[in-house]
């Protein structure tokens, strides 16, 4: 057998573009568990009060954040400042309980928020429906691309709406119905909140379901008692339904069955094309009190600025905010968001420090930001891409995490939203040089990529990523991994319980770091512009 001998200069010039860049690898060295564990210790700590926005917690963060951004070596991404306002109105809901259904002459009392757990948008302070019909709408969607109008034969002017959570994709698995599992942003409540206000409906009614939610019934009833947080209304938009709100699948199966229909067979006929809502025979009363409190919360963002293109920058991105303090559980009421979103919050910090430790600074900007309201809306994201610190052609991509797991390294990179966009190739590069494979989100029926603060930059046409190591763990498998998130979702998220452990392992989120550092530092450094791929809902924005 011939051996072949390569030349000593090209065996190193092999070797060097395998392993990547000098500067880079350097700059990964500067990302540690250690300080990943530091950032997360501090953020999800009590003294941080949960975070929330109005509240104390809101000034001690933010000033936190910006103190850690100006010893990284960033400056204030606007203008002076490192702060952005963001104008808000939170309203806090009274929803008289019992809430009283009349279906076929039987009187229907649903607990409030047990069983129906309603809010209210509106500037209103006292509102009292009395006796309003209601309409089942199936899943509330109108989707001309899809041939699609579940309110083309119903008029819900001045009615309750009453309609099916998620996309008939997930229900049916038809991979031409939507887009099948994936949940399309029809599926999302956002969505169904703002079709039904265009239709004109007065109150909408989301029926829950945990698959189709991707949380169970917990996660409204809180958010219902709990103050919303809404972006000043701004004249000539449509005004949002005044009342919205969910559904416990237990209450509505007992309001289709006082009507003598099944919400299963229901959801099955909605599925289908031809499916036509109606008017239920029934009427809903609501009395509701609402209080506002107008206010502004900040965005924190520093930004380290471009040597040869300032203006075009990305963006790497994880809310500040949680839920403050609230309903004691097992003793504890302080909401800390260790995991939401202290570790993504790390996570961002160490990219940076790593991008301001090269000598030789990037040719564009890199933005560290940390949006506020994300958990009542993505309100501090929304706001920040509609008055971006560079032009809104400039922003070339971002870069953004939530609910980052400490479980340890992973073999897999999980990509929520995987076939969006060209960054996700450029992951796949970065990923293979940590020996890790792509995935796309295992779950795409639960609409991940509309929740969280990279989905304003991508309705916005801005390209975004949303990835991290979360199915395949090196030391103990898949298997594992899947039941630590279970666990985590079941018995942390949105509680008093998401605290920071010493148990928490940050190798692999520090490993996560260095693969978004790789991807970022490679459009920074060249004038690389991903684009969106062909089929995706944001291709054409732009
Ligand atoms: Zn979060």
């Amino acid at each position: 057998m011939k051996r072949i001998i390569f030349p000593v200069a090209l065996v190193t010039m092999v070797a060097t573009s395998c392993t990547g860049d000098k500067a880079l690898e350097k700059a990964s060295e500067t990302i540690t568990p250690g300080e990943l564990r530091e950032y997360t210790r501090i953020l999800g700590a009590d003294s941080m009060m949960g975070r929330k926005p109005f509240s104390p917690g809101e000034t001690i963060v933010v000033n936190y954040l910006a103190g850690e951004l100006e010893k990284t070596g960033f400056a204030p991404a606007f203008g002076e400042s490192w702060f952005q306002e963001v104008p808000m109105v939170q309203i806090t809901t009274m929803a008289e309980s019992p809430v009283i259904i009349t279906a076929n002459g039987r009187k229907l009392e649903l607990a409030a928020p047990d069983e129906i757990a309603v809010e209210s948008p509106s500037m209103k302070e006292y509102i009292e429906l009395v006796d309003m019909p209601m309409v089942f709408c199936g899943f509330g969607i109108v989707a001309p691309e899809y041939g699609w109008n579940d309110f083309s034969e119903v008029d819900v002017r001045g009615k309750c709406a009453v309609v099916l959570v998620n996309d008939p994709g997930l229900y049916t698995g038809d991979s031409a119905l939507f887009k099948g599992r994936t949940m399309t942003y029809y599926g999302r409540w956002t969505y169904k909140y703002e079709e039904a206000a265009r239709q004109g409906a007065t109150a909408v009614l989301i029926i829950h379901e945990t698959v189709g939610a991707g949380y169970d019934f917990s996660i409204p009833r809180t958010s219902s008692i709990s103050p919303g947080l809404y972006q000043e209304p701004e004249a000539g938009e449509p005004e949002p339904c005044p009342v919205t709100g969910w559904l416990s699948a237990e209450a509505a199966s007992e309001v289709f069955r006082a009507l003598g229909m099944d919400v299963e067979k229901l959801r099955r006929d909605a599925c289908l094309s031809g499916f036509r809502g109606f008017e239920m025979g029934s009427s809903i009363s609501f009395r509701l009190t609402n209080s506002h409190v107008r206010n502004s919360s900040m965005n924190v963002a520093g930004i380290l600025r471009g040597t040869t293109r300032p203006e075009e920058a990305i963006v790497i991105s994880a809310h500040w905010d949680h839920f403050g303090v609230g309903e004691n559980e097992n003793g504890d009421s302080i909401y800390n968001g260790a995991v939401d979103n202290g570790t993504s919050m790390a996570w961002a910090l160490e990219i940076g420090e790593a991008f301001s430790s090269m000598k030789k600074r990037p040719e564009r900007s890199v933005i560290l930001f940390f949006p506020t309201a994300e958990e009542q809306g993505l309100l501090g994201s929304s706001w920040f891409v509609a008055n971006p610190p560079v032009s809104r052609e400039g922003l070339v991509a971002c870069f953004n995490n939530d609910l980052l797991l400490p479980l340890g390294r992973m073999k897999d990179i999980m990509v929520t939203g995987y076939g969006q966009s060209e960054l996700d190739d450029l992951l796949e590069d970065a990923a293979r040089r940590q020996d890790r494979y792509i995935m796309p989100d295992p779950n795409p029926e639960s609409g991940m990529y509309f929740r969280s603060d990279h989905f304003p930059f991508a309705r916005a046409g801005v390209p975004a990523l949303f990835a991290r190591g979360n199915f395949d763990s090196r030391e103990y498998g898949r298997e594992w991994t899947r039941e630590q998130e279970r666990d985590y979702i079941r018995n942390r998220y949105h509680k008093p319980a998401d605290n920071y452990y010493p148990e928490m392992d940050f190798d692999g989120i520090a490993e996560d770091s260095r693969a978004v550092l790789d991807v970022a530092y490679r459009i920074v450094t060249s004038d690389i512009r991903p684009g969106w791929k062909p089929g995706s809902e944001f291709a054409n924005i732009r």
